[in-house]
């Protein structure tokens, strides 16, 4: 079944089984072990909402059989219709020249343009809330209640400092799916000259500028863990966001920094439940 612009633009390869869904995106083979996990830690906290991943034609079938096996919803989305223009200014060399990333490094594999199918999400409209959940992160424990929550909810991107909070990270976040919303998205996204430094999560905070705030638990960054480490505490993370650099890149510039959380990450990818108990906060020893 196609919906939506163009009437090509997104192929729900099933039905859905539930009015709720967990959402995330893959656009190439790397965000496609990063959704294996996702999808494992969603399936240990025993949620009966769908789990759907938005996938572009540009991911092999090879790389998505253990999804969809897994029992994910697999929907296969175009790119925006978006102006050249538009997609010029957001190529990757032009985003990060004009807004250049100093805190941490973006893998090979990120694409900037990528990230704009994340607003794909509002043209499920056979779902009536969706959790959104970036490929790159893993859940330690049942968020089913954030479906209660209003859109537009999100937790502050907060991985430095305080002063974090005014901004959102669009790694989770709540939303209601909705023709009109989604229209009314791609109108404000490709207005003339419009420039979107963070891609959609600087849109998504322009857009919805009274955005509910979620507890910064719901989406803990994994810089905290160095940065700011009277922050982590495991008794109250439900997820860990691997922003900047991934847990499966091999050696990265933060990998022993951040061993503990890598290897949390593994433990979930091959699928085991994520035994975070026996973790020690930062800076504690077991
Ligand atoms: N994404 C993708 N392909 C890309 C870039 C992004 O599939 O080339 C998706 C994926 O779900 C990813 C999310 O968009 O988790 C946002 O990108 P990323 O997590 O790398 O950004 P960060 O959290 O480091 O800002
Ligand atoms: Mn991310």
């Amino acid at each position: 079944m196609a919906v939506g612009r163009g009437h090509n633009d997104i192929r729900l390869a099933s039905p859905a089984g539930s009015d709720r869904a967990f959402v995330t995106l893959v656009t190439n083979a790397d965000y496609a072990k990063g959704a294996t996990a996702l999808a494992n830690s969603l399936r240990h906290t025993g949620t009966t909402a769908d789990v759907v991943v938005l996938h572009t034609g540009a991911v092999d079938a090879e790389d998505l059989e253990g999804l969809a096996s897994g029992g994910c919803r697999l929907v296969e989305v175009d790119h925006l219709p978006l102006s050249d223009a538009f997609n010029e200014r957001h190529a990757r060399r032009n985003v990060h020249g004009a807004a250049p990333f100093t805190k941490g490094r973006k893998p090979d594999f990120h694409t900037p343009l990528d990230n704009f199918c994340k607003l794909r999400l509002w043209q499920l409209t056979d779902y009536r809330t969706c959790i959104f959940i970036d490929a790159d992160a893993i859940v330690l424990r049942n968020v089913d209640k954030l479906f209660d929550y209003p859109e537009f909810s999100a937790a502050p991107n907060v991985y430095e400092s305080l002063a974090d909070f005014h901004r959102l990270n669009s790694g989770v976040f709540v939303a209601k799916p909705s023709k009109a919303t989604f229209e009314r998205m791609l109108e404000r996204l490709d207005e003339p000259e419009a420039f979107w430094p963070r891609t959609d999560q600087t849109f998504l905070q322009t857009f919805f500028p009274d955005w509910h705030g979620l507890p910064v638990f719901m989406n803990m960054l994994q810089y905290v863990w160095f940065s700011m480490p009277d922050l982590w505490d495991w008794n109250s993370i439900s997820v860990v966001h691997y922003q900047y650099e991934k847990p499966w890149e091999e050696d990265h510039p933060k990998a022993e920094a951040l061993k503990p959380l890598i290897n949390l990450w593994h433990d979930v990818y091959q699928g085991r439940a994520p035994d975070f108990y026996t973790l020690a906060n930062p800076g504690n020893t077991p």
